[in-house]
């Protein structure tokens, strides 16, 4: 069986990557993508504990980027990590910036809180804060931290650093990956097809089709659309670790995917290879 899309502590999981490992290993899942916001830093842990078990490791990322004045999440499979994470540090300093504004925005409400410190290459994100207001007691639950604060719409909410979707998609391809539309459904800043459309031009290479959030119908609309635009489908629980209110609250192994679905995607990474060494060598001569 196969799983696409996980987190874990090194961004807004509950569970450390070896914790991660273990639990899929006892649902099943025989391949198994570490897909961290705007993170590569916990592949390592989990590639270690996963040698115990017969499990494949799928270096992912969940890259954070804005359309429409909206997030857009890009998963990203099989980036070079020495070109990506570099990249990604930025991105993570622009997390962490954006969770000090929530946090001033929160104070300034009345409910003063203040985040755990993370180590290098843990990403901040809206989970940790909404953790923070459960155990200050300002709230009940992560979920009603999110209905009262921290939704797209709640007074504590502050958008990602600026980083278009289509650039995503272009740094994902330069090193290495494939970019993925992520629960495409969930994005709120536009028709779906139009967004589509900006994307492929960039350079998508594949939708998320089978994710808890998605309906039936949505889930065959995002079949077709795969087929009529030879897109790859991939697809995960987006599991965040178990029992956690605000971090939709997604099973592990959700979908019993067939591992079938992993091999267009390790052959379309293989495509990228060459490219990306190529434009890697590219901006390297430019920087000299
Ligand atoms: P961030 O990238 O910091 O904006 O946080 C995004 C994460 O917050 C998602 O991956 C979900 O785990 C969680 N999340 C977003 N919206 C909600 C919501 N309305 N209720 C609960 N969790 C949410
Ligand atoms: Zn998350
Ligand atoms: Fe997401
Ligand atoms: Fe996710």
């Amino acid at each position: 069986m196969l799983e696409l899309h996980c987190h874990t502590t090194y961004s807004d999981g509950t569970l450390t990557p070896a914790e991660l490992v273990q639990a899929a290993a006892a649902a099943g899942i025989k391949a198994l993508a570490i897909t961290d916001h705007d993170t590569l830093a916990g592949w390592e842990e989990a590639i270690a504990a996963a040698r115990q078990y017969s499990l494949e490791i799928v270096p992912g990322v969940e890259l954070s980027t804005v359309w429409g004045d909206r997030s857009l999440h890009l998963l990203g499979f099989y980036p070079n990590p020495d070109q990506l994470a570099p990249v990604l540090q930025d991105h993570i300093t622009g997390r962490k910036r954006r969770a000090q504004q929530m946090l001033d925005k929160l104070a300034a409400l009345g409910y003063p809180v203040d985040l755990p410190e993370l180590g290098a290459g843990m990403a901040p994100g809206r989970p940790h804060i909404a953790r923070a207001l459960v155990n200050a007691g300002y709230v009940q639950t992560a979920q009603e931290a999110f209905e009262r604060f921290l939704g797209d719409e709640g007074p504590a909410y502050v958008q990602y650093e600026k980083f278009l979707a289509t650039d995503g998609v272009r740094l994902l391809r330069e090193c290495g990956a494939v970019p993925v539309w992520a629960h495409p459904y969930l994005f709120r800043g536009g028709p779906l097809e139009e967004t589509l459309t900006a994307l492929l031009d960039a350079g998508l290479m594949g939708l998320e089709v089978y994710h808890p959030s998605h309906t039936p119908g949505q889930i065959e609309r995002l079949e077709a659309l795969c087929d009529r635009h030879s897109l790859l489908k991939t697809g995960g629980s987006d599991y965040h670790g178990p029992g956690e209110a605000a971090d939709q609250p997604y099973a592990l192994n959700r979908f019993n995917l067939p591992l079938c679905l992993l091999l267009p995607l390790r052959r379309a990474a293989q495509s990228l290879v060459p490219q990306a060494r190529e434009s890697g060598a590219r901006s390297r001569s430019i920087g000299k």
